[in-house]
């Protein structure tokens, strides 16, 4: 039997951040993860300056060995309708690809790693946690993303009653005749509305990999709305006609729309496994890179006591930086999805202010964690 004080079940960006707190704080802390890193990830790795922010991204050294695109523009619209050009006079985002960003994140947590590893068992003893039969802790942090065995254990109706959004997409490598015919640019990703507004696609080019996914509030009809997406992209001479056809899916909570259990004794959970994605925009890094950091304060200032009462903490935190559940709205907000969205898409100061700076890129929103 291994012991550690901290177990994080879930390598993605919200255990990372965690292990990585606590670890230089100088606690024992291991990673547990069902997957062996690096593993993909299905993202748009769509990230802006707040998440770099937090993780103390140094963009220069990480360029060094992984893709890290920056944004400047947007080209958005619905989708078979018309399009508009954002410009921005600096980087407001970058693109990435998960496959490296988790592993360079888990790698640098220094925690230790016990990786190709599920979750089977979770048996509570006194105040400790036996985790496989292998491992006892006090202290649980829930990362698994949605389908977290940790938040099962706590009562989430993983894939059953809970309101998800559900997303395809796919990522690959460009031939040269294929990086020749995309004309999506990397500083420019372009996103266009599904025309019910209740989800949409997007194409982001990182380097020499084209990424292209949509993802709806609900999950009727989402791979003919994603064929309809490819269709126009190819009609519009965006992508090259003969992309893969192996897109994969996933699903998630946004913040707001269901409502899992955050805290019990002995146990946190993070980012997805919380349920903390943005609602406008789906962008579930920043929130689970954040979630991450503030367990871990959590926990450190706990001392020891990991009581339900003593964690309660965390679900204030939570609830300060991202709104109580009733506060928030939802994915593209009501009043726009009814009316005049295609109007409005059509519109540049629209579509610069709120679609963009508003929705997407938290303009005014202050970041939590700056250097
Ligand atoms: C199609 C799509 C596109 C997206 N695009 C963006 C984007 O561009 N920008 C953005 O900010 N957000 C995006 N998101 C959301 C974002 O991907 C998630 O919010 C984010 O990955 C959450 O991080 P996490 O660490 O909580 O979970 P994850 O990244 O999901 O990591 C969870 C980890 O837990 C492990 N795990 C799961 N089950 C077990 C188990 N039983 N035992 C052990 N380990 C387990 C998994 O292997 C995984 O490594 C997108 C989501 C989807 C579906």
């Amino acid at each position: 039997m291994q012991t550690c004080d901290v177990l994080i079940v879930g390598g993605g960006p919200a255990g990372s951040s965690c292990a990585r707190q606590l670890v230089r704080s100088g606690m024992d802390v291991m990673v547990m993860d069902k997957a062996i890193f690096p593993r993909d990830k299905v993202c748009a790795g769509w990230i802006t300056p707040a998440v770099v922010e937090a993780l103390q991204l140094d963009i220069a050294e990480y360029d060094m060995s992984n893709v890290i695109q920056p944004i400047t523009s947007f080209r958005t619209g619905m989708i078979n309708g018309s399009e508009v050009e954002t410009h921005y006079p600096d980087t407001v985002s970058y693109g990435i690809r998960r496959f490296e960003l988790d592993d360079y994140l888990l790698q640098r947590s220094a925690a230790r790693l016990y990786l190709g590893q599920p979750l089977k068992s979770l048996v509570r003893e006194g105040d400790q946690w036996i985790v496989n039969d292998a491992i006892t802790t006090p202290m649980l942090v829930g990362a698994g993303g949605h389908f977290c065995p940790v938040a099962r254990h706590m009562g989430a109706q993983l894939g059953a009653d809970e309101p998800i959004i559900a997303a395809k997409e796919i990522e690959f490598k460009m031939s040269p005749e294929q990086f020749d015919d995309c004309r999506v640019l990397g500083d420019m990703p372009e996103l266009y509305f599904c025309k019910d507004l209740k989800g949409y696609g997007w194409c982001f080019s990182k380097g020499s990999y084209l990424n292209i996914g949509l993802g709806r509030e609900d999950n009727h009809g989402l791979s003919d709305q994603l064929s309809q997406f490819c269709d126009f992209l190819k009609q519009r001479g965006r992508i090259p006609q003969d992309i893969p056809e192996n897109f994969h899916g996933h699903a998630y909570l946004l913040h707001g729309h269901a409502v899992r259990k955050q805290v019990a004794d002995g146990i946190l959970l993070v980012g997805d496994a919380a349920g903390l994605a943005y609602p406008q925009s789906g962008e579930g890094i920043l929130p689970a890179v954040e979630s991450g950091l503030m367990a871990a304060a959590t926990i450190i200032e706990a001392a020891g006591d990991y009581s339900n009462a003593r964690l309660q903490p965390y679900s204030t935190k939570l609830n300060e930086r991202f709104g109580t559940v009733s506060t928030s709205a939802g994915f593209a907000p009501q009043f726009v999805r009814y009316f005049v969205a295609e109007t409005l898409l059509k519109n540049k100061w629209f579509t610069r202010h709120v679609v963009l700076d508003r929705w997407f890129l938290h303009a005014r929103q202050a970041p939590l964690y700056a250097r």
